[in-house]
């Protein structure tokens, strides 16, 4: 109900009069009931869960900033193409959105989260996380295993706390063991350096790679490929935007989720140019083909799309749309 409307009840019709309209046509009257207290400063609780099949999944974001369109996020468009089609999406023309979120999976008494968000590396926008997961009722110690579907800062860097310990020290830490090789590689920096990223993101990258792997190193549980973590959660072969990405597909009483993780930068423009990269993918090519594929396998069979960098709860439908695709994102629902 908006503030005028209220008002106008309540002048007009007295409040027990409004009391009894709102009853009248089936709603519960949530300003009644409920007692008033201070306005929080984050818009919600940073959680979101529901049923999956068998599994509870809850989405934990990990914060949201604006960052420079171009050419970091969109390297091979014009600036009059990228400003276009912002603008068909409501979007600003010169600066991209970029939230960051994680997924919690649950059966039984198993807790497996995928990625680890930001952490403390890029400011207070980020590194939300732990907030999310407390409001959630879930005590990192009770994860038993992180899955790092990539060597990015924004994936990894939440697996340290302030204290600089370990956030999850019961967790195995899975990753593809090709993608944690060659991040623990000179090669690696020497990539990032030589990149065309502007020189705050480079830094960041050698930073946190230098800080939080040896960190967490005993806790690695290295796998190759395509490889089953626990029932109905599968990690996936992705290369592109880094050397070995992995993605990770949730499957349950016939349904399929799919971690689509970085495949899709930004959803909306990826799924309507499949051909945009960013500046971080290591093989834009290979990224090109990777997302394609999944892009299509999602839109044929109705897997739910969780994208990294989508906004809060990050989950939508994949469309297919002429020689491409559309990104729809779900309904948001209390319960
Ligand atoms: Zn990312």
């Amino acid at each position: 109900m908006t503030e005028l409307n209220r008002r106008t009840l309540l002048t007009t019709a007295g409040l027990t009069a409004a009391a009894g309209l709102t009853a009248g046509i089936g709603l519960a009257s949530s300003d009644a009931a409920a007692t008033p207290k201070p306005a929080a400063s984050l818009q919600g609780a940073g959680f979101y869960r529901f049923r999956f099949g068998s599994k509870t999944v809850t989405v934990l974001g990990d914060g949201d900033g604006f960052l420079p369109g171009q050419p970091v996020f969109a390297a091979n468009v014009t600036q009059e193409a990228f400003a276009a089609a912002q603008k068909e999406e409501f979007q600003p023309t010169d600066r991209v959105h970029v939230p960051m979120n994680t997924l919690l999976i649950e059966e039984g008494d198993r807790k497996i989260l995928i990625d680890a968000g930001a952490g403390r590396f890029v400011g207070d926008s980020f590194g939300r996380q732990p907030i999310g997961l407390a409001n959630a009722g879930v005590d990192p110690t009770q994860i038993d295993t992180v899955i790092i579907t990539h060597g990015h800062f924004d994936h990894f860097g939440g697996l340290i706390g302030a204290d600089q310990k370990s956030r999850f020290p019961n967790a195995r830490i899975i990753w593809d063991e090709r993608e944690h090789a060659y991040w623990s590689s000179a090669q690696a920096q020497s990539d990032v350096n030589g990149s065309a990223l502007p020189q705050a993101f480079k830094d960041v990258s050698i930073s946190a790679l230098n800080t939080v792997l040896p960190k967490v190193a005993q806790q690695n549980h290295l796998v190759r490929g395509e490889t089953e973590i626990a029932p109905g959660v599968q990690l996936l072969p992705a290369p592109g935007h880094t050397p070995h990405s992995s993605v990770v597909l949730i499957e349950s009483d016939g349904k399929q989720l799919l971690y689509a993780s970085d495949t899709t930068l930004l959803p909306a423009q990826n799924a309507k140019h499949p051909e945009w990269v960013s500046l971080f993918e290591a093989d834009a090519e290979g990224l090109v083909a990777t997302r394609r594929r999944l892009l299509d396998r999602a839109a044929s069979d109705q897997v739910l799309w969780f994208a990294y960098h989508a906004s809060f709860p990050a989950l939508g439908h994949i469309r297919a749309a002429g020689k491409a695709w559309e990104y729809v994102p779900t309904t948001w629902s209390w319960a």
